[in-house]
């Protein structure tokens, strides 16, 4: 199996403590704020940092184990990447910037790297005169130059501004389909990270908390720690009252509410969790024509705010009378416009159990 793994340790200097694998032709996005290691962890893969401890491969090429003393030279690991901010030769146009990055064992032509990234016409141009779209896929053609066995792709959006960026975004996944090599994505645009990652590495101060799916991530964060760096908006801290597994039930008591969630068996009865529900699985009781699941969970408050941003409506609903307890629900806009939701009105939500997720109160704090 063609793939890249990466253990990285480092104590002193920049800490870092994680480790994660990418398959040939998937994406894995490296997600974290900003100073959490991200670059280092590329620099790393590359060889222009060397950690204390660890071990890289990339397909059966071991490229660095601390233990045996290998460490492979950067040239020698054919690694594409492509900076932050581009790093392209002002002084040099389209062509020779592309041509830096092949050599005489390069597979490709200059015209099959053009078109790999639709730069064709533009070879003569200076980059001064592109747009950033178009910078990025010079950097990207010079990073693939050397058929490389890795792309490493460093916030590759950041330069460009928010409506570039979406389509930027589609093309970019586009091309790295036709690649059939680990990619490694950094990225502090959960966004981002979530439409573009087969899956993600959740980072925090050099060290990897989670990996797994988008999907997995965030309807299921390890720690509350994960759930606040995903921007996990219903996150909330509870005590688990009773647990039953053969009904797969756990009892919560949030505020003065009781509801079920799934059995979990890490957590014993009587103990303080954190616990989260993704906005989309919050349930909407129909006001006219009432339906299913209404009896699952229910809760009933006010609605504090209603804004509807690129085509889904976030709706804010206080529990309480002085809105200590939010819960946030999204919604798609008919469904606000035929409920006749505003702010003010009061309505009754379910919380689905399946989509309740517990989680050990003691990692609830960032180290
Ligand atoms: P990110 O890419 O996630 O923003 P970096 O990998 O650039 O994070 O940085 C991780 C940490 O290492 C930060 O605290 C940063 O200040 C520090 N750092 C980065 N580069 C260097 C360096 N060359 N020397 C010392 N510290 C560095
Ligand atoms: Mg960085």
């Amino acid at each position: 199996m063609k793939s890249l793994i990466v253990q990285l340790e480092n104590r002193k200097g920049i800490p870092l403590d994680l480790n994660f694998e990418c398959e040939a032709g998937k994406v894995l996005a490296l997600v974290g704020p900003s100073g959490s290691g991200k670059s280092t962890i590329l620099r790393s893969i590359a060889g222009l940092f060397k950690t204390e401890r660890g071990f890289i491969k990339c397909h059966d090429q071991v490229w660095f184990k601390s233990d045996q003393r290998i460490f492979v030279a950067p040239q020698q690991r054919h690694v594409g990447i492509v900076f932050q901010n581009y790093a392209l030769f002002p002084h040099l146009n389209v062509r020779k910037n592309i041509e830096i990055g092949m050599d005489a064992t390069c597979v490709s032509s200059l015209e099959d790297l053009l078109s790999m990234v639709n730069l064709q016409g533009l070879e003569n141009r200076m980059p001064s005169t592109l747009s950033g779209g178009q910078q990025q896929r010079v950097a990207l053609a010079r990073a693939l130059a050397r058929e490389p066995k890795v792309l490493l792709l460093d916030e590759p959006f950041s330069a460009v501004d928010q409506v570039t960026r979406r389509k930027l975004r589609l093309e970019l996944l586009e091309l790295i389909r036709k690649l059939n090599i680990p990619i490694i994505l950094v990225t502090h645009d959960l966004d981002e990270a979530a439409m573009l990652g087969d899956r993600l590495c959740v980072l925090h101060n050099g060290t990897g908390l989670q990996t797994g799916t988008p999907d997995d991530v965030l309807r299921a964060p390890a720690t509350a720690v994960v759930a606040r760096l995903m921007d996990i908006r219903n996150l909330f801290e509870g005590e688990l009252v009773d647990q039953d597994q053969e009904k797969n039930t756990s009892v919560i008591l949030w505020e003065d509410i009781k509801f079920e969630a799934p059995f979990q068996r890490q957590i014993q009865k009587g103990s303080k969790i954190n616990w989260s529900i993704p906005a989309d699985k919050v349930l909407l009781h129909r006001r006219v024509n009432p339906s299913r699941g209404v009896r699952e969970n229910p809760v009933s408050g006010q609605i504090i705010e209603l804004v509807t941003i690129s085509g889904i409506s976030n709706v804010i609903i206080a529990l309480d009378s002085d809105q200590r307890v939010k819960l946030h629900m999204d919604l798609p806009p008919h469904v606000v416009e035929r409920n006749a939701l505003k702010v003010g009105e009061k309505i009754s939500v379910s919380l689905l159990k399946d989509a309740l997720h517990l989680m050990d109160y003691s990692h609830s704090s960032s180290r």
